[in-house]
């Protein structure tokens, strides 16, 4: 509440928000790991569709990072990372990302059910 720094996607089409990564809010590059892939928010796999709802992009470390996990096993997959981390720049840079990936989870959730009681 009182943030004024919301990128969420919701009723937005995808191309508005795609200035920047969904997960980590990184702003996108033409190359490298920063660069713009598409990103289905519950996996293929694991029965997500390719609707606007599902869909974000993702710069492509998330999306390397998340491939075929929901979000919630995407931070437990960060979590394992972190148990064999040592270098602590990586370390800080997972700290982040797990609770961006946190957040979206939180968010998700919260719009399913409408956001209100
Ligand atoms: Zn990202």
């Amino acid at each position: 509440m009182g943030s004024a720094r919301t990128y969420s996607p919701r009723k937005k089409n995808i191309r508005d928000s795609a200035d920047r990564c969904y997960y980590c809010g990184h702003l996108f590059k033409r190359s490298g790991e920063f660069c713009r892939t598409f990103d289905h928010v519950i996996p293929v796999a694991k029965g997500g569709r390719s609707t606007k709802d599902n869909l974000v992009v993702a710069c492509r470390r998330c999306n390397n990072l998340k491939s075929d996990l929901t979000l919630y096993e995407t931070v437990g997959r960060i979590n394992d990372r972190l148990r064999f981390a040592t270098d602590k720049k990586e370390i800080e840079e997972l700290k982040v990302l797990r609770q961006c990936f946190l957040n979206a989870a939180k968010l998700r959730k919260s719009n399913k059910k409408g956001g209100r009681k």
